[in-house]
């Protein structure tokens, strides 16, 4: 049966702790829970959905999870009174959170979402159509891998605040390296979802997940690989984005919208004109049985 890949292995799994280095072997290792109606009052919470989808997220996989990487996931859950997050479930890649979110919804109640209603951009008429999600494409890291470098187009132009050892003028930071955003750093800022500039929102995730700034500078051996300061990276903060160039923040955004994941849209047949329309696949018809 095709639905099955939601059931193979996480597109990323680097993030549970414990996992032997180097070994993506564990990402095959996960177990969807059978949910029973009673577990709906968490599913089908609507305002968390609305107003906190990250925190409904973690729920739903705190709940429609048996275990990851064989740490039970449910029964620790349960232990607390369903108030605490088992550590496992915050630790997981957004990406392996998202995909893990399908994964339930297969194991629950297949891979065909029947009778999702579509309006066409291109006829305006409105159509049922079965999405089935077997056919969406999830992209795998090839390799164990844990952050995210990126080399900016142009770089950050920063004086360090006490490194009197080189002189700096005309050098950039054009090395970034993130670890890969988790569960628990969009859980982080996610109260900022709400607020009208998106960019503070991104700038306040890559500053959280940022690991060093870097000078790459092959012609110069004595700047090549120079990182910026702990204590400089600090006070800067959020301002390392928000005084970069558009291109350079784009470069940003784009290797982090490039992590291996599953696809969050999906080509759908208009039922009028017979074009392709593509359907966002998001939490709004996962694990709904009516
Ligand atoms: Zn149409």
């Amino acid at each position: 049966m095709s639905d099955e890949k939601f059931l193979e292995r996480l597109p990323l799994g680097v993030s549970v702790k414990g996992a032997k280095e180097g070994s993506l072997d564990w990402r095959t290792d996960f177990e969807p829970r059978e949910l029973y109606v009673q577990d709906s009052r968490i599913i089908r919470d609507k305002s968390l959905k609305k107003k906190q989808i990250f925190t409904w997220l973690a729920r739903v996989l705190a709940v429609g999870l048996e275990s990851i990487a064989g740490l039970l996931v449910y029964q620790e859950f349960k232990r607390s009174g369903e108030l605490v997050i088992p550590n496992v479930v915050l630790d997981l890649a957004i990406k392996d959170a998202q995909y893990l979110l399908l994964a339930i919804h297969v194991h629950n109640l297949g891979g065909k979402i029947e009778n999702l209603r579509v309006a066409c951009p291109y006829c305006e008429s409105q159509f049922a159509t079965e999405l089935d999600l077997a056919k969406l494409k999830v992209e795998y890291a090839q390799e164990s891998t844990t952050t995210i470098t990126v080399k900016l187009p142009v770089g950050f132009d920063y004086l360090p605040s006490a490194d009197s050892q080189f002189d700096f003028a005309g050098k950039k930071f054009n090395v970034f390296q993130f670890r890969i955003p988790t569960l628990r750093d969009f859980l982080s800022v996610e109260n900022l979802v709400q607020s009208s500039d998106d960019q503070i929102w991104n700038n306040t995730l890559y500053a959280r997940c940022l690991q060093k700034v870097l000078i790459s500078d092959p012609q110069n051996a004595e700047f090549n690989g120079y990182a910026m300061l702990e204590r400089d990276q600090t006070m800067l903060g959020t301002e390392l984005f928000s005084r970069l160039r558009l291109k350079d923040i784009g470069a940003i955004a784009t290797a982090f919208n490039s992590l291996p994941a599953v696809a969050s849209r999906c080509d759908v047949t208009c039922s009028e004109c017979r074009r392709e329309v593509s359907v966002a696949v998001d939490s709004s018809f996962l694990l709904q049985t009516a």
